[in-house]
This record gives structure tokens, sequence and C-alpha cells, in this order.
């Protein structure tokens, strides 16, 4: 196999503990697209063009069109307005925004400089996710560092354009993931999901128009504006533009993050991560963090890593956080702890999710310990549809897709638990 593409993590060094620094970068060609862009003067639309041009989508779960979102930013609007980055990565499976945080700090804020121009923004905030303080420290750091060599602050290389980056470490809640919660946290609020609409990009940080994208997809943008956004789409596939981290866990021989362009044959991406573990076979996988409904292994096997071809056989890409499970994997056992975790993390804002996710996690919780009945699949499945879609924000989706896709493909090993009171493996 050729060695893949890497924009994120092509060139680095994890072994030399100064290789994130500001100098390093710069002589991977770091801040170069930024530099151009002040000494051109380039216009922030041209920039929104290049972008929408690439096909670059939401790295943190959603997979929103970057370029069209940078476009709603309200463009006359005279008062202040501002940039987030989402790096609150709280998914169970995702471990990729805090390694580019760690590795990459300055990729990160050169790819916020960037939109903080394209959309006419002068103050932005990365909201790092709370439990993980050296990641955060590693941020502070790189932000002292550019903005010390004139990258960041008034007047940004002797230009007329000014940014003012801020980095907040939240306090470890899933929930404020989800961007509305975050702004309330940065807010200095608890953090709980505003109703949509208005959302953001009208109605957003102090309620002011406000732009939200993931780390990831921040970082993606100076290797765009410096290639051109046809090569980021030439990368990966139509539609789905460029390449992607996808942190591996589980079943494997090498767990980690791998970088590889859209479009990658999961067996490919499979190999990489060092195949199963004991060469065992694949039972199933979830593909795009643990809100995603997971996959027969003889279903992934067929599916290239993309949006379009993940959504096709039956679940999401969502953050990219492949989860694998082999033969020895009890499906019970493992809907019960990723239920649990959902029970746990609801805000409690609304009936179904509050209430619903707490059944969810009892009725698993009975059959997982052998007093479950065989009306009880039907149950849960009856529960999945009365919480999915009545929420106010999606934690009551990820709570009850799992549990629909868990039933719908090991439905026999549910129903072996309730028969015989333990374990099918
Ligand atoms: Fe809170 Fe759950 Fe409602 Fe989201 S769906 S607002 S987490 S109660």
């Amino acid at each position: 196999m050729n060695q893949p593409a890497q924009i994120l993590l092509a060139g680095l060094n994890p072994s030399d503990p100064n290789d994130w620094r500001l100098n390093n970068y710069e002589q991977r060609e770091g801040y170069a697209a930024l530099r151009k862009i002040l000494s051109d003067k380039i216009p922030p639309e041209k920039i929104i063009e290049e972008v929408k041009k690439s096909a670059l989508r939401g790295r943190g779960g959603a997979g929103f069109p970057t370029g069209l979102k940078w476009s709603f930013m309200p463009k006359q609007y005279e008062g202040d307005k501002y940039l987030v980055c989402n790096s609150d990565e709280g998914e169970p499976g995702t471990f990729k925004d805090r390694d580019i945080m760690r590795y990459n700090p300055h990729m990160l804020i050169e790819g916020m400089l960037i939109g903080a121009y394209a959309m006419g923004i002068r103050a932005g905030y990365n909201y790092v996710h709370g439990e993980i303080w050296d990641v955060y420290e590693r941020m502070e750091e790189a932000v002292d560092e550019a903005r010390a060599a004139g990258y960041l602050g008034d007047n940004i290389l002797g230009s007329d354009f000014s940014f003012q980056l801020y980095n907040h470490h939240g306090y470890g809640a899933y929930i404020c993931g989800e961007e509305t919660a975050l702004l309330e946290s940065l807010e200095g609020k608890k953090g709980q999901p505003r109703f949509k609409p208005p959302f953001p990009a009208s109605f957003g940080l102090y309620g002011k128009p406000t732009t939200i994208n993931n780390t990831e997809t921040f970082a993606s943008v100076p290797w765009i504006i410096r290639h051109g956004g046809d090569k980021f789409l030439q990368l990966g596939k139509p539609n789905n533009g460029g390449t992607k981290i996808f942190s591996v866990s589980g079943h494997v021989n090498k767990p980690g993050n791998y970088e590889v362009p859209l479009g990658t044959p999961f067996a490919a991406l499979l190999e990489m991560a060092g195949g199963m573990r004991g060469g065992r076979k694949l039972k199933g996988c979830i593909p795009g963090g643990s809100s995603m409904p997971v996959l027969p292994g003889d279903v992934m096997m067929q599916t290239d890593m993309d949006y379009d071809s993940i959504a096709k056989a039956g679940s999401f890409l969502g953050s990219g956080a492949v989860i694998i499970m082999d033969d020895t994997t009890c499906m019970v056992r493992a809907l019960e702890r990723l239920s649990y975790f959902y029970y746990e993390e609801s805000c409690g804002q609304c009936t179904p999710c509050r209430e619903g996710t707490g059944w969810l996690y009892r009725i698993v919780h009975r059959i997982e310990t052998g007093k479950g009945r065989m009306e009880d699949l039907d149950l849960l499945n009856n529960l999945a549809d009365n919480i999915q879609g009545r929420t106010i924000c999606a934690l009551g989706d990820a709570a009850a897709m799992p549990v629909r896709a868990m039933i719908q493909h090991f439905r026999d090993e549910f129903a072996y638990h309730v028969e015989h009171k333990k374990c099918l493996v």
C-alpha cells in the first residue's frame, strides 16, 4: 500500500518534546498561508470560496460543510462576532483533537486565524476538554509563542488584521461538546444546550454572531489555503474532501490515531492498526464514536471510510472514532456500558432524555444480569423511538441510536441472554 497522504500529522516527530514549538512549525511551512493572505491582501470571500471548493466537512461529528458554515456569518454586522473552536473532545473512543493540540498546536492557531480573517472576527476562544490539563497548558504556551511572534494580537504581521485568541479549560462534562452547551459554559453558566433556532451564526456567544468549528476542521484550513481547495478535495472523494484522523481503539494490535484520505477502505485502516488482536474475527465496529450505530464486521469490511459510504452502510462517520470489537465481545455488556454513559451524561433538561436514558440503561442492565424478559427487546426499541428526535440536543439521539443498532444486528445475542441468563460468547 502506498504511504497515505497526510496533512495534520505529516512531518511530526512525537518523540521530540519540542517538536510542537513555533520554529519547528514554521519549518514545516507553518504560518505561510496566513503570511500569504496578509501580504497579498486576499479578499475574505476568496478564502471562503477556497474552503468551499475543498469540500471540507466538520470533523467534530456532524460533517457540515465548513465553507458554507463560514458563509453564514453576517458580513455587514458591525458589533462583536466570535470564533470558537470546539476542542471539548469527550465522545468515547475519540482521541484525535488532543493529539493535534499536543503535537501540532500552531496548525490549529493558524487555522483559527484564517477563519477569523475570512469572517471578519477579532476574538476567538478555544474550549479545551476538562480532562486534558496538559493539552490546555500546551495550547497556552503555543498561544504565547504565537503572540510573541506577532501572529496574534493587534495588527498581525504589520497588517490591519487583529485577532485575540483565548484558551478556555472546560470541566469535563460530555454535554459541553454540544455547541450551544459549550457557549453557555464559556459564558460562565451551567453547560446546558440551548434550543435551536436561533443558531449560533446569528445568536451565539454572548448573544453575538458566532462560528464554531472542531479542532481538526480548523487545523485542516492552512493546508487548503497553501495548496488550494481542489488539491484537498482530490485527496478524498467528491463531497468527502481531504484526509481524516481516525482514532482506532479496541481489539486491534496497534490502537492509535491514523490519518488517511477519506474514502480509504476500512480493511486498509484495520491493517494499518496492526489487524485484529490475536488474529481473532471482527464481530462489530462502531465507525464514528460511541453515539453512532454499530455495524457488523462483514459490513464494515466492505465499507470505505468516508461520510457517504458509512451512511450508506447504515451508520455515520461522526468524529472518526473507530471502535473495534472482536468475537469475544458480549454485545449486551457493551451496550450496557454505552447506555450507562449517556444516562450519566444527560444534562436532565428534557424529559425523554433525562428519563429515557435511565430506562434504557436499567433495561439493558437487567438483561445483562440475567433478569431480562423477551419483550424487553421490543421495549428498548420503543423507548429509543420515543427519545430520538424528541429532545433539545443530539444526546437523546446519541443514546437511542446504539440501542436500536445493537438490537437490529445482534438480536439473537440479546435473546440468548434473556433465555439462558448468560452470554453467548
Ligand atoms: Fe440535556 Fe439530554 Fe435534553 Fe440534551 S437531550 S438537552 S443532554 S436532557
